[in-house]
């Protein structure tokens, strides 16, 4: 049961919200029956919950005749999250909705190899402009998600031993964008976030495998409904596991036939390119036209590439049995040979009982599922109870002036004052302004 026991503290407004969000409760009565608070006790929260803008209030038609009865609900428009979704050779940022929704999106065409102060540097400026594309304003924004391709020490906000990101090692990514956007930020795996982003997308999956095909080989893993990172922020890092009947080609990390140097995107631009004149396949782009064109060698080359892939996966169906393997990145778009030879290797060397009902299929969200799971990264702290709690405490401050505020609405006025302490979070007397910018020095 959803309920509390009777010997908990009061429920706090983050704790109302929380049941709104979810459905638990939608009207004041629910509220109060599901919380045990008294009418007033409700009220009070509810009320500045509606003041923040994280709830709506709808008068619907009475379902026993009647007055009607409010309903709460959710209002995904209450604020913005912002996404950025570093990637090897170019980045998305984003502007989305409280629910993860993309409002307005845009590619940041740089490679992560200009290192994260330039990178981040043109993201925000991306981020500048795309805010005003969505007639989003700075003080509505309540969080930004960030995603690398590599580990993430998630305690500091930086990334640790990934040799795709020369020049990011160790370097504290928050602050580079908490100088222009003083809200909290966090920083993930990239295909974790995708993990993120398609278990909302299969709200029926609780045991979910994302795989990620680019440049690089990653997973990400969320069993029993939550993302698994393991101790280090390390799980899932598949593309480093040797395959067993490799041609002997030395990897990055010092193994030899390591998934990532045979059966990535990289290494089928390179197996391609033999025998062919110079240029004709220099991008994932050129693999996937090839095998979308029939191609022989193409498809011959991305089965076997899904084949490896298969090999190792086939020892984490085993381990963790997901009810889904997604597949998404720049080489889902050779999807049919790919995960026929995924496929062959699974059915061949995982046991029955985790094969048989195993769907294996492209990511729902493709080319969007970078940003978006760096919108629910941050949803996922930010609209925590302890946060929304912070939040509506500086928001029953400026309802406190509303009316003086109405009633004269000039800069000077207390309730404009409010605004911008939470905007520019320099105010420590800024309640929500403050939390968040802590929040987001501690990664
Ligand atoms: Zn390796």
């Amino acid at each position: 049961m959803r309920g509390r026991t009777p010997t908990s503290a009061p429920a706090t407004a983050g704790e109302i919200f929380r049941l709104v969000r979810d459905g638990t409760a939608a009207t004041r009565t629910e509220i109060g029956r599901e919380t045990g608070l008294s009418r007033t006790a409700v009220a009070a929260r509810v009320d500045r919950l509606l003041a923040d803008g994280l709830v709506t209030e709808v008068v619907g038609a009475a379902a026993t005749g009647g007055r009607p009865a409010a309903r709460l609900e959710f209002n995904a428009a209450g604020g913005t999250v912002l996404a950025v979704s570093v990637g090897v050779s170019r980045s998305k940022a984003a502007v989305c909705d409280l629910t993860g929704a993309v409002q307005a999106e845009a590619v940041v065409d740089l490679p992560a190899s200009v290192g994260p102060h330039r990178l981040l540097g043109d993201a925000v400026a991306t981020l500048e402009k795309l805010l005003g594309d969505a007639g989003a304003e700075d003080a509505g924004i309540r969080g930004l998600g960030l995603s690398i391709p590599g580990t993430v020490d998630d305690r500091n906000g930086w990334s640790v031993g990934v040799p795709s990101l020369p020049g990011w090692e160790r370097i504290p990514l928050p602050p580079l964008l908490t100088e222009r956007f003083p809200v909290p930020v966090r920083v993930d795996n990239d295909v974790n976030v995708m993990a993120l982003a398609e278990h909302a997308a299969h709200p029926d999956v609780d045991d979910l495998l994302m795989v990620k095909i680019g440049s690089g080989v990653g997973a990400g893993l969320v069993s029993g409904g939550a993302l698994q990172r393991g101790a280090w922020g390390a799980a899932g890092e598949i593309g480093h596991i040797p395959v067993h009947d490799g041609p002997g080609i030395g990897c990055g990390c010092g193994n030899i036939d390591c998934l990532e140097v045979l059966a990535s995107g990289r290494a089928l631009v390179r197996d391609l390119s033999v025998g062919r004149p110079d240029g004709d396949v220099g991008s994932i782009a050129d693999v996937v036209a090839l095998v979308k064109q029939g191609d022989p060698d193409a498809v011959r080359l991305v089965r076997i590439a899904g084949r490896r892939l298969g090999e190792v996966l086939a020892a984490a169906v085993n381990l963790v049995n997901p009810a889904l393997v997604a597949i998404g990145g720049d080489l889902v778009g050779a999807f049919d040979p790919l995960v026929a030879g995924v496929r062959e290797a699974i059915y061949r060397r995982s046991m029955a009982t985790a094969t048989q009902s195993l769907r294996i299929e492209p990511g729902l969200l493709s080319g969007r599922s970078g940003v978006i799971g760096c919108a629910i990264l941050v949803l996922d702290e930010v609209l925590s109870a302890a946060a929304v709690d912070r939040a509506v405490r500086t928001a029953a401050g400026r309802a406190d002036n509303t009316a003086a505020s109405r009633a004269d609405d000039t800069a000077a006025s207390p309730a404009d004052n409010t605004a911008a302490n939470r905007a520019e979070g320099a105010d420590s007397a800024g309640g929500a302004a403050a939390g968040r910018a802590d929040t987001a020095a501690g990664g």
